[in-house]
């Protein structure tokens, strides 16, 4: 790959206004970041390359492959089936759920770290489905966006399928407008409705939900929320509690950096525990797993939604990441994201709006998502200049780019180059 900082550029920005923010304004946001050290603490990315793809991997912690290596050589290989008795191999998901609690505003015994974002998705929202209609009986409906992530979409279209005319659904047109998706919510709601499921942030236009207010409105109708947290877990402010929000899913392997196919964080409000069986009741979700009493008992709290064995090694990459997180208080880490993606609009209004990139996610940051979604000329043909130029970002066809911003290891000067290469790589 040719050096990309240093390709000519074919479109000098012409016509800057003087109070446009200039590269050096953006080498000046950098300094004295006081994120610095957690930068330090991840895999730089390869030479050359600007990565805003942390919206779907984040950056990879530099300790994670000692770690691994240790516990594979030292308790894997060295203790055998012993190592069984470390507690951070059987504890690692509680510990993980508490060591990333503070991100979502939630305590450390409301969270654990387990399967799969859609397979938590499913354990609870069949749970929540539970102990909706335990209340209310009439209660059968659920709300979902229909043009939301695809596995949120399938697992209900599947709970749907099986549930014999149990289960119905009813959904919300997306779109990027906030005053549209609310009232479009409000709209929805009613006595039959059980549950709402929404992703906290849409993960194409960008648009975030503002969960106090949407609890306040889903509670007044009798509802409970289901808060899928993808595409703002570790990038935003989330204050699950103080909301009272009921349930939520936060994908491990995004913002958090837990790795590829790092678990998903479980929340169940504290009063919402222990309501019913979970989903899915395992050996390890027992109450005493190692009586190993074929009746089952759950396990009380979050430990019940540990179906079977956790996975151990992938784990251990994402305690890693939990020590990165545990060095900076999370406020720093969302007033930096917040600097980022506010400058990151500016740099495209200021230089790419009048070569036709058009902004797709809202510009009030309190109502942005981890990431800022453009829609570009050229679409897929740009994109693939653009990673050819070492920006490295997500095309969702025809035409919507998804620069995802990682607070942790983004800088803005790098989105000043990110915008450079941008505009070098649109057609001309
Ligand atoms: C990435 C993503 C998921 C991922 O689901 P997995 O089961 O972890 O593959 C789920 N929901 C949304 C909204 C996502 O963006």
């Amino acid at each position: 790959m040719n050096a990309p900082g240093r390709m000519p550029s074919n479109r000098p920005d012409a016509a800057a206004r003087c109070d446009d923010l200039t590269r050096e304004d953006c080498v000046a946001l950098d300094a004295g970041d006081p994120l610095a050290a957690m930068r330090a603490a991840f895999m730089p990315a390869p030479e050359g390359w600007i990565c805003l793809d942390a919206n779907s991997l984040g950056a990879c912690p530099t300790a994670a492959a000692d770690r691994v290596q240790a516990l594979m050589q030292q308790q894997w290989a060295g203790l055998r089936s012993q190592a069984w008795g470390l507690p951070e191999w059987l504890e690692g998901p509680q510990r993980l759920g508490a060591a990333f609690a503070p991100l979502l505003g939630a305590r450390a015994d409301e969270v654990v770290a387990a399967d799969n974002t859609t397979t938590m998705l499913f354990k609870l929202l069949d749970y929540a489905l539970r102990v909706a209609q335990a209340r209310d009986s009439a209660r059968r409906v659920v709300v979902y966006e229909a043009d939301g992530f695809p596995t949120d979409c399938h697992v209900i279209q599947g709970m749907i399928r099986h549930a014999d005319g149990r289960l119905q659904a009813r959904t919300l047109p997306t779109s990027a407008d906030p005053q549209a998706m609310d009232a479009a919510l409000d709209a929805a709601l009613g006595p039959d409705v059980a549950v709402v499921l929404l992703t906290h942030g849409d993960y194409r236009s960008g648009h975030r939900w503002a969960i106090p207010d949407v609890v306040r409105r889903v509670h007044a109708a009798g509802g409970l929320t289901l808060w899928d947290l993808s595409h703002t877990a570790g990038a935003v402010p989330i204050a699950l509690d103080a909301s009272r929000a009921d349930f939520a899913v936060g994908c491990g392997y995004k913002y958090l950096c837990g790795g590829p196919g790092a678990p998903a964080l479980a929340y169940i409000r504290k009063d919402l525990q222990d309501l019913d069986w979970p989903t899915l009741p395992g050996w390890l979700g027992h109450a005493d797993p190692m009586a190993f009493a074929c009746a089952y008992e759950p396990a009380r709290g979050m430990a019940s939604l540990i179906g079977g064995t956790m996975p151990v090694l992938q784990n251990a990459v994402m305690a890693a990441a939990a020590e990165v997180w545990s060095i900076v208080d999370p406020a720093a880490v969302f007033a930096k994201h917040r600097s980022l993606s506010s400058t990151l609009i500016r740099l495209l209004d200021e230089r790419a709006a009048r070569h036709g990139v058009e902004l797709i996610s809202p510009r009030d940051a309190d109502r942005r998502a981890g990431h800022v979604a453009i829609r570009c000329p050229g679409g897929a043909t740009t994109a693939d200049a653009l990673a050819a130029a070492g920006v490295i970002a997500t095309l969702r066809r025809p035409d919507v780019l998804r620069l995802g911003i990682s607070a942790p290891t983004i800088r803005h000067v790098d989105l000043w180059d990110a915008v450079s290469r941008l505009l070098d790589s649109l057609p001309h």
